[in-house]
């Protein structure tokens, strides 16, 4: 280590795009400035990336200005809150090593610890905090890992701790009212139910997980989509023997649910699929958002649901065909009328769609020049969160705005010319349906049934329009 006080850079990355990480921020930094500071560093710089989302360009300036003040040893000390902030790939890192060692920098500093880059175990634990690498090198690993292997190849059980569900201790004998609840649950699930629905379900019979705790979305998930209960024997992700278990579902039904859990249709919203008004009704007596649920012999159903995580108040049903019909006639209906016209002429003063996507990108833009202010040190923290909030407010407003006008692009041409829509009407595809009666329609009330009767009331609906 030099007798000079080391001149440090501080790297931040924030993501824009996500709401409400202003305090998180604030703390990154802060805890950056107080670890320089408890290190005796001089910090010389601070590089601040915007994270614009996933989707959306990769580029980032600051970390390149980094590694390029790096290399010209204008800084040679680095702080940063987490790894993970500073590198998001594994050839990042690697670079992010070379740079360091051509400059001779053998010090980063991260407020969860100190890596010395300089030797092995430094660059090791470096890469494992940024869970970049496997510890390949490590004999120790691979011999547990060779064994492993061996023991999947040959479909024997492993593990210890808790027993799989269906089966009992010895992971081998099945247990039969648990093997008849994952035929239950996987039957309902390739009809087309949502996993959330039969997780309601079994949680309101008491079916419990093998700890005794309620099933959650995600544990059904894995349980369902686990190749064990196929018999079948899976190591790393990957199917690799017949298991030296039964199985409780056949491999072609392991199959066709993991097919199903990986249809980016699904990953979505499962509900938006099969179920035309899904979000779009609202229970009559409490305002809940009916949610999707069929009968035990499959009649779609939209129900109050009371459940756990649901919080209505589990007195209204309705019968999905019924209503879906009576909606559908309403909103061609609608879509026909002078009012929907006259309500849409109304919205098309708002600019363009190019305007407000222009404005989206203007307060991004604001968003990175505010950043850099306060990295050049032009203004402080707190001014920094203050005017990020203001122009994320305005950067929610014009996605919003886009997002309404991509509502009445669903009805472009349809406007005034029903009887085309009504014509295609049936051919469309279920998310272009509920595309275009979110555009006309904002929710509809769904009233108590009429005791006795068993066809749609129509007077249970009540129609609130968009508009
Ligand atoms: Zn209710």
């Amino acid at each position: 280590m030099s007798l000079v006080a080391v001149r440090s850079g501080i790297y931040a990355r924030i993501s824009s795009d996500r709401e409400g990480d202003g305090l998180a921020i604030g703390r990154q930094l802060e805890d950056c400035e107080r670890l320089a500071g408890e290190r005796g560093w001089r910090v010389v710089e601070r590089y601040i990336d915007q994270d614009v989302s996933a989707y959306k360009s990769r580029v980032r300036p600051a970390y390149r200005r980094l590694l390029e003040d790096l290399r010209t040893g204008s800084i040679d000390g680095v702080i940063v809150y987490h790894l993970d902030r500073l590198h998001r790939q594994p050839r990042e890192l690697e670079e992010f090593f070379d740079v360091c060692k051509a400059a001779g920098v053998d010090d980063l500093a991260t407020v969860t610890g100190r890596i010395n880059l300089s030797d092995a175990d430094g660059q090791f634990q470096a890469r494992i905090l940024g869970a970049v690498a496997k510890k390949e090198s490590d004999d120790k690993s691979r011999r547990i890992r060779r064994k492993h292997e061996e023991m999947a190849a040959a479909g024997r059980v492993s593990g210890g701790g808790t027993r799989p569900y269906g089966y009992a201790a010895d992971r081998r004998t099945i247990r039969p009212g648990e093997a008849a609840v994952i035929h239950e649950a996987a039957t309902r699930l390739l009809a087309g139910e949502s996993i959330r629905s039969i997780c309601t379900a079994l949680n309101e019979r008491d079916e419990r997980t093998v700890t005794g705790a309620e099933w959650t979305q995600q544990t059904l998930r894995r349980m369902l989509s686990s190749a064990r209960i196929s018999g079948q024997r899976e190591h790393r992700g990957a199917i690799v023997a017949t298991a030296e278990w039964p199985g409780i579902l056949t491999p072609a039904d392991t199959e066709r649910i993991r097919a199903l859990f990986n249809d980016p249709a699904r990953r979505t919203n499962k509900t938006a699929r099969r179920y035309l008004l899904a979000r779009l009704l609202r229970c009559g007596r409490c305002g809940a958002t009916l949610v999707s649920r069929p009968t035990a012999t499959g009649t779609r159903r939209y129900v109050c649901a009371s459940g756990p995580g649901f919080g209505g108040c589990g007195r209204i049903t309705i019968t999905a065909e019924h209503v879906e019909y009576a909606i559908t006639e309403a909103v061609l209906f609608r879509l026909d009328s002078p009012e929907l016209a006259a309500s849409l002429q109304g919205r098309s003063d708002d600019p363009a769609a190019a305007e407000w996507q222009a404005e989206a990108d203007r307060a991004q833009a604001q968003l990175d020049e505010l950043a850099t202010a306060y990295a050049e040190q032009l203004i402080g923290l707190q001014e920094w969160l203050t005017a990020r909030g203001a122009i994320e407010q305005r950067l929610q407003a014009a996605r919003k705005k886009l997002a309404t006008l991509n509502r009445i692009t669903a009805l472009d041409g349809y406007l005034g010319n029903a009887s085309e829509l009504r014509e295609q009407w049936p051919e469309m595809p279920l998310s272009r349906q509920a595309a275009i009666i979110a555009a006309a329609l904002d929710h509809a009330v769904i009233g108590p049934a009429t005791p006795g009767r068993n066809t749609l009331d129509p007077s249970r609906v009540t129609f609130v329009w968009r508009g």
